[in-house]
């Protein structure tokens, strides 16, 4: 008997592996969550060989989020679990869902919703 693969909180590529679907074309699957959000069944050949390394659909999205990456005040350092931990141009750090920064609701630690509050809007638009 083979030992049983556990790949499950590892990471290949842009996916993350969040658990074990089972048979899948013959053989074993995993669900995978992808930096954009997106959640795909891979098999776990294509995972440790590298062939798969995210959900496959959004090629230039997956361009934008890189490590040094900014997105208004944040720049990406650290990727968990579907979400970034981002340093915030005022010097805190953040975590931050990868939906949240792709749909632009969160651009910084929460400082510039207070700047807007004071109407500095323009000051510190990119
Ligand atoms: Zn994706
Ligand atoms: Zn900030």
């Amino acid at each position: 008997m083979p030992k049983k693969l556990n790949l499950i909180g590892q990471n290949f590529g842009k996916l993350t592996v969040i658990s074990l679907f089972g048979p899948f074309k013959g053989k074993t699957g995993w669900n995978c969550k992808c930096l954009c959000g997106k959640e795909k069944i891979v098999k776990t050949n294509d995972l440790t060989s590298g062939h798969v390394s995210s959900c496959g659909n959004h090629q230039n999205d997956h361009r934008k989020y890189d490590k040094g990456n900014k997105f208004e005040r944040l720049t990406l350092v650290e990727y968990e679990n579907g979400k970034w931990l981002c340093l915030c141009s005022c010097g805190n750090y953040t975590l931050v869902l990868t939906t949240s920064l792709s749909s632009r609701n969160t651009r910084s630690c929460g400082c510039l919703k207070t700047e807007e509050n004071l109407s500095r809007i323009n000051k510190f638009k990119i």
